[in-house]
């Protein structure tokens, strides 16, 4: 369907070497998107180009390193011509009481989770621009709603993510590029079996919270990305979309 065909559509996606970023490169890939996997392991990031039928390329990123983010964005639109989807997925956690932070550890979540995604927008904006408009899709989470008292850094990173997708959404409406945040539930990938190891049940409290009554997988994720990377959503921006099973509706 016209809507939602990604046919030509080049798409980055930080941390698209597994769990929920690979979720959303299956949709968007399925949907005709060429994509470029951008992450850290490269033996993670070949296994996920296999599983995408080879539909792509792997970009070494850390997104937490300025000069890396401007390389990725240079090196996909050098490679491919343009770039008009940019994920920015890649995200990380410590997690411990807040009173116990180093500024490391604080400067480490911020600057994966949060400061990563704005220079990755930085630098994609003139890209996007030159070819009449672009799609960028922030992953933030329901901590970007709801306090942790495990996790106080995350929390505070996946909120500002989402006044970030706002800013954004409205600096450069008028050159076609929309900007929003989908914030997922919980869902079962590396970073939430380590929560589960760590914070003592946690993996009862999610199905009890949980009205669809079940965790997540990484494939839920994948309607939700290729919706807001497609034109179905060219009318949508600065919205901040939860995928979380209720979780956030139940009270
Ligand atoms: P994973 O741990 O499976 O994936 C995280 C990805 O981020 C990895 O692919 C990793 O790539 C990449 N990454 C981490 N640090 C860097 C870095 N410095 N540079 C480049 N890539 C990096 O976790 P999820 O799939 O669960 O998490 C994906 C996103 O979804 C995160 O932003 C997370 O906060 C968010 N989220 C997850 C939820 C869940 O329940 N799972 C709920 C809400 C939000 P590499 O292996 O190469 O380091």
């Amino acid at each position: 369907m016209t809507l939602f065909d990604l046919t030509g559509r080049v798409a980055i996606i930080t941390g698209g070497n597994g769990g929920i970023g690979l979720g959303m490169a299956r949709g968007l890939a399925a949907a005709g998107a060429t994509i470029v996997v951008a992450a850290r392991n490269t033996e993670k990031a070949e296994a996920a180009l296999a599983a995408l039928g080879g539909n792509g390329a792997f970009i070494a990123l850390d997104v937490a390193d300025e000069s890396s983010c401007r390389a990725v964005i240079e090196q996909t639109a050098d490679r491919f011509g343009r770039l008009d989807i940019l994920v920015n997925n890649a995200g990380t956690s410590i997690r411990k009481p807040p009173e116990t932070y180093s500024s490391d550890e604080w400067h480490a979540v911020l600057d994966t989770n949060l400061t990563g995604a704005f220079f990755c927008s930085q630098a994609a904006h003139p890209v996007m621009k030159r070819s009449g408009g672009g799609k960028i899709i922030n992953i933030g989470s329901m901590f970007a709603l709801f306090g942790s008292a495990y996790a106080a850094p995350y929390a505070a990173s996946k909120g500002a993510l989402v006044q970030l997708t706002k800013s954004l959404a409205t600096a450069w409406s008028n050159d076609n590029i929309q900007v929003n945040a989908v914030l997922p539930g919980w869902i079962d990938t590396e970073l939430t079996q380590d929560a589960r190891q760590q914070v003592a049940g946690l993996h009862e409290r999610v199905l009890a919270r949980t009205p669809a009554g079940r965790w997540g997988v990484p494939e839920d994720l994948a309607g939700i990305a290729v919706f807001l990377a497609s034109p179905a959503s060219d009318f949508v921006t600065g919205a901040a979309i939860p995928v979380d099973g209720g979780f956030s509706a139940m009270g």
